[in-house]
């Protein structure tokens, strides 16, 4: 007999869109054990190879069901350092749950959702932090002595951290920003990814020993070299890709024109959200538009229209995207939060020009209608603009989250280091190695933006040839 699958709960939306705390709600044990009583334990599991960093997936479900929170928590740390934080921003319908039987065609229980493995993993993750659960550093391993420098505290530079920690080497991880995570941090929202979470996470690497540099830019403050003559033995570099696209547009340098990554950096990590009690002030529009249709304009509409209701301000934020939501790269779930939460849609829209006051200020936006075309090389159909479509909108502050390309601080100085024609640093895919010996790299900086669980998949991948490289070392 199918069973139902359990539905997650999640705040009322008309509260939620007025606060920046958490979202959706975690299962309550009752409702674990109910989901986990869903899986089959399939005789070959394809769920696990649909995740990234190959979680047990059917063991730790299988703990679950027999209470077993602390073995289900040790079955997903011996992958994944970051339980509580995959579990709330993986994009599992892409992944782990794409690949669950259920979802299957031809089965008996395709009809059918998969099973909610995210739900389940934060579960286990929470509860291993709330019961102080830790992973212990190996203590005699014969590569105890050696010294690592991690270059970028993001899942990425995080994720091979651990890795190498739990062998005993000594591990340091330069961060350029005064705080760490990355992404994880300055990007996504509390809403989604509680700090507290966030922090519970990395203080488990500290209590493996993972020693955090704040403030260093690698690039700025010391050279690649430098870190190698102060007796690192190896180097991971985990960048990110940082640095925002713009469309070129006429005005777009006009004031009150963030980019997506200026703007969420202003809240998430400046508590802009909070001024004047924190130092940092955003702008908040009576009339904004969000450029983009991914992960991040998702973000910023939601954190902008936040920032309207806490000031008092009619909410109007209004999403602008060339195709339609089919196409869009964001998570389905982010895109139906966004709508619940007000924001609105324009699809088949490009903007053409933003037009300022006489102060410099922007104050409306004029853009075309478009209808899809052929597909292009990414295999989306193209928004073709349809000739005198245009109109304009009233626009006072406006977010571009079209793209963010590589952080070139460091690669810019670093001439050894090979890089592609985007800036992204080369590597050998099967070890992770830069065209520096001894330098490895993985995450955001390699393969252009991705996911939190790539960039990790990545890091596992180079903490794996980093162990062999120092093996050979030390041998
Ligand atoms: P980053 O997270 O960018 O971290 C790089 C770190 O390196 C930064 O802290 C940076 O300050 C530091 N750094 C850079 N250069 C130097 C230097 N020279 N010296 C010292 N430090 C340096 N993915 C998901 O899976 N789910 C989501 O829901 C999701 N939402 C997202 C929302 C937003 C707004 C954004 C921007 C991305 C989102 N992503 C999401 C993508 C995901 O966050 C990234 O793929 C992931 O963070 C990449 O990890 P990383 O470690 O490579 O880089
Ligand atoms: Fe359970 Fe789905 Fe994995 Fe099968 S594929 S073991 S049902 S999670």
């Amino acid at each position: 007999m199918k069973k139902e699958p359990v539905k997650i709960k999640e705040r009322d939306k008309a509260a939620r869109a007025r606060d920046f705390a958490e979202v959706v709600q975690g299962f309550s044990e009752e409702e674990a054990l109910r989901e986990a009583a869903r899986c089959i334990q399939c005789k070959e599991p394809k769920c696990t190879g649909g995740c990234p960093v190959g979680i047990d997936i059917k063991s730790f479900i299988g703990q679950i069901t027999k209470k077993d929170y602390a073995g289900a928590y040790f079955t997903i740390r011996q992958k994944n350092n970051f339980p509580s934080i995959c579990g709330r921003v993986c994009p599992a319908e892409y992944q782990c749950r794409k690949a669950c039987v259920f979802t299957k065609k031809g089965s008996p229980f395709a009809s059918n959702e998969a099973i909610g493995i995210h739900f389940l993993e934060r579960f286990v993750g929470d509860f291993g932090a709330k019961e102080g659960l830790q992973v212990k550093a190996a203590k005699d391993d014969k590569l105890s002595g050696a010294k690592v420098a991690v270059v970028g505290s993001g899942p990425a530079g995080l994720c091979c951290a651990g890795e190498l920690a739990r062998r005993g080497i000594k591990i340091v991880v330069f961060e350029g920003l005064h705080k760490t995570g990355g992404v994880l941090r300055y990007g996504i929202p509390p809403f989604r990814l509680p700090r507290d979470i966030l922090d519970l996470e990395i203080d488990s690497l500290k209590k493996l020993g993972v020693e955090f540099r704040a403030n260093t830019i690698i690039g700025r403050v010391k050279l690649v070299d430098e870190l190698f003559s102060e007796g690192f033995s190896a180097i991971f570099l985990g960048l990110g890709a940082g640095i925002p696209s713009f469309m070129g547009i006429p005005g777009e340098n006009l004031c009150n024109i963030y980019s997506a990554n200026e703007f969420l950096t202003r809240v998430n990590l400046m508590s802009a959200h909070k001024f004047p009690a924190s130092h940092t002030p955003v702008n908040v529009g009576r009339h904004i538009v969000v450029i983009g249709g991914g992960n991040t304009a998702m973000d910023a509409a939601r954190v902008a229209i936040r920032l309207q209701h806490m000031n008092g301000i009619a909410a109007d934020t209004t999403i602008f995207y060339r195709r339609t939501e089919t196409e869009m790269p964001a998570r389905r779930l982010e895109i139906e939060h966004a709508k619940e939460e007000g924001v609105r849609f324009e699809l088949l829209v490009k903007p053409e020009e933003f037009i300022g006051d006489e102060k410099g200020f922007v104050k409306s936006l004029r853009a075309s209608r478009c209808k899809l075309g052929e597909a292009d090389a990414s295999g989306r159909r193209r928004p073709v603009v349809i000739p005198e479509s245009s109109f304009t909108v009233d626009c006072d502050l406006a977010v571009v989250a079209i793209g963010l390309g590589a952080n070139k601080i460091l690669t810019s100085v670093t001439p050894q280091l090979v890089v592609d024609k985007y800036g992204d640093v080369t590597v050998d895919p099967e070890t992770m190695e830069t065209s520096i010996k001894g330098v490895f790299a993985g995450g955001d900086i390699v393969g252009g933006e991705g996911t939190v669980i790539e960039a990790m998949g990545m890091a596992k991948k180079a903490a794996a040839a980093i162990i062999n490289f120092l093996d050979k070392k030390m041998a």
